[in-house]
């Protein structure tokens, strides 16, 4: 018999204790680990996100890098997460020259 250490689902199955402590980013649910696929998937349904685990075991638990599975993929646009684009500065006030005059 041959073990095979570096199989691609032994970081998932490695990452698999950490489901104690890990939640998902996005919506702090529960994960769940899908060790054939070397992801953890997020328990919630709205959710649903896939994380991938390094061959480490290390979870890349960021949303940027998640893989939507949910069943639906026609998502109404309203989860979707825009930067603020503001270029509105605070209203510079202008420093008070205090003139002090001498002499
Ligand atoms: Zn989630």
């Amino acid at each position: 018999m041959s073990t095979d250490p570096s199989s691609p689902a032994a970081g998932a199955a490695r990452a698999e204790g950490l489901l104690q402590i890990l939640v998902c980013p996005a919506c702090r649910s529960r994960l769940v680990a899908d060790v054939p696929a070397s992801e953890l998937i997020c328990t919630n349904p709205d959710c649903a996100l896939a994380y991938r685990v390094t061959e480490d075991g290390v979870p890349v638990l960021l949303v940027d890098e998640a893989r939507p599975t949910r069943a639906e993929q026609a998502p109404p646009a309203e989860a979707t997460v825009s930067a603020p684009t503001g270029g509105s500065a605070p209203a510079a006030g202008r420093p008070t020259g205090s003139d002090v005059s001498g002499t």
